[in-house]
């Protein structure tokens, strides 16, 4: 399997684009073409334990990787010591049409785990594979979820080292003490002063600078990314939706070959982009319903066909979701655009300078014919956790809840009865104070600190809190370096010396 980049060039191999990132011109690696899942071969994966599921799915992608390299690779990433359910990826019923996919049962209780607890290894083996010498430096920005995860996937990995970048006012407090108390003798974590996508656009443009890359070669040392335009990072998160969908089938839910909808709770759309990739290699879906909070600029993208970010941006209580510029959505244009790299440059361009573009009724009308956008406020995601504690008994967190609202809408709008999996992305602990907020009211978290938060929710929802929040509090901070937007490069060089 060969892959281009959305903007019309290259052809490079799967540990290529893996390795490299981004692609030179800018755009994003895409496979030549979606290899196909049969139905037969879907009902299969119901009979197998995840990370042979996963090796399945990704072998279909990985074609410079042995099957021996891909088996080893999932077999370390899901393994019953990274991840507290033996299901890896375990789906649970909500109520009479819907099911939660849970992706937070690994170490940093985000779903973000599920490709970062892979891609160090994808990664040293694309090293090995090109003969790359250098150091691999991976930088990632981060919304919170992201620079935990990657953190703790390539901690102390040799050959590598991750530098992660977050707003410094952006994250929720575990999410910040998650990372700034990180081990590991590679690891770096800088917090900068401005919003998410400051420290993204931040990110990509060192990736894009020649005069960086030469800065790092001289240290010996190369650029790779783990942010979610990553390849790498893509491709182990179609698995899990054919493991949903196997598990449906597996326990008589749906008919194999019946539609199935999915909720996903979406920001920099690599999760939702997972669901659609399924879905183009075979897996049957109704609609993917892309969930957004008050930074709705994929809401309006999908009833409007124009892309803008002449907007505000608002801090909200899902903060991995606070996001305006969704870099995987170029993916998806890509296919909207039959493939024509010089049309999503031209829009790229237009967004790069003008702040927004349009991609025609036609298109609009193509990408509604799968996709479904809603929106839901910090006051209605509060809501909609004691809704779902108190009338189904089952606790969620806030990215969840904006999932879980935006499919009630959903529903209301188009009245569509196809079994509905929400995709939960990270465990109510790690937003201990707003959850307990949505089943208990403001005043309950009032005066508590995060830790009092954690605590309190364990005793009103009666759902243990996960191992890894108990113990935050004893570990030491060992990150506190900060840097203004216009100083990350520099603050990458500071970092290695
Ligand atoms: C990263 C993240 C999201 C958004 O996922 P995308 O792939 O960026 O759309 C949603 N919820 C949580 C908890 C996350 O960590």
């Amino acid at each position: 399997m060969s892959f281009f980049s959305t903007r019309g060039g290259s052809c490079v191999t799967a540990s290529q684009a893996i390795l490299r990132g981004l692609a030179p011109d800018g755009g994003l690696f895409v496979p030549a073409m979606f290899p196909q899942v049969s139905l037969g071969e879907i009902a299969d994966l119901g009979q197998m334990p995840y990370p042979q599921r996963a090796r399945d799915i990704l072998a279909r992608y990985l074609e410079d990787f042995s099957s021996r390299e891909i088996e080893e690779a999932v077999s370390a990433a899901y393994s019953p010591d990274r991840f507290d359910d033996p299901a890896i990826a375990p789906l649970k019923p909500l109520d009479d049409q819907t099911w939660v996919l849970e992706l937070f049962h690994g170490p940093t209780l985000a779903f973000k785990d599920m490709a970062l607890q892979l891609l160090p290894h994808l990664t040293t083996l694309s090293a090995r594979k090109n003969g790359e010498q250098r150091e691999v430096s991976i930088l990632v920005a981060t919304s919170g979820d992201t620079g935990k995860a990657a953190l703790e996937g390539f901690r102390d990995v040799p050959g590598t080292s991750c530098t992660v970048f977050y707003p410094l006012d952006g994250v929720s407090d575990v999410q910040r003490l998650q990372m700034v108390t990180t081990g590991g003798g590679n690891t770096h974590v800088i917090a900068v002063k401005g919003n998410f996508d400051d420290a993204q656009t931040g990110v990509k443009a060192l990736f894009s600078s020649a005069e960086f890359a030469a800065e790092m070669d001289r240290r010996g040392r190369v650029l790779s990314s783990a942010n979610s335009i990553n390849f790498g990072r893509l491709v182990p998160q179609v698995v899990y939706y054919f493991s949903a969908y196997a598990d449906l089938v597996a326990r008589g839910a749906v008919r194999c070959g019946d539609p199935v909808n999915f909720c996903v709770p979406t920001g920099n759309f690599g999760n939702i982009l997972a669901a659609y990739y399924a879905h183009q290699m075979g897996l049957p879906v109704g609609r993917l319903i892309c969930a957004s909070n008050r930074n709705n600029v994929l809401t309006d993208f999908f009833t409007s066909g124009i892309y803008s970010t002449h907007r505000l941006f608002f801090k909200t209580k899902s903060p991995s979701m606070d996001i305006l510029v969704s870099s995987n959505l170029e993916r998806l244009l890509f296919e909207a655009a039959d493939r024509d790299g010089e049309l999503v440059k031209t829009w790229m361009r237009l967004l790069k300078d003008c702040g927004s573009y349009s991609v025609g009724d036609q298109r609009r009308e193509w990408m509604e014919s799968v996709f479904w956008g809603g929106c839901a406020d910090d006051n209605a995601t509060l809501a909609e956790i004691g809704t779902r504690f108190h009338q189904d008994h089952y606790l969620m967190d806030t990215h969840t809840a904006v999932a879980s609202n935006v499919l009630r809408q959903y529903r209301q709008a188009k009245n569509d009865p196809t079994p509905t999996v929400l995709v939960s992305t990270a465990s109510p602990y790690k937003f201990s104070r707003d959850v307990l907020s949505g089943i208990a009211g403001t005043a309950a978290a009032e005066h508590l600190d995060a830790f009092a938060c954690s605590a309190e929710l364990e005793k009103r929802s009666g759902v243990p809190m996960p191992d890894q929040v108990r113990r935050l509090r004893d570990l030491p901070i060992r990150h506190r370096a900060e840097c203004e937007v216009d100083g990350m490069g520099q603050a990458v060089l500071d970092a290695f010396t």
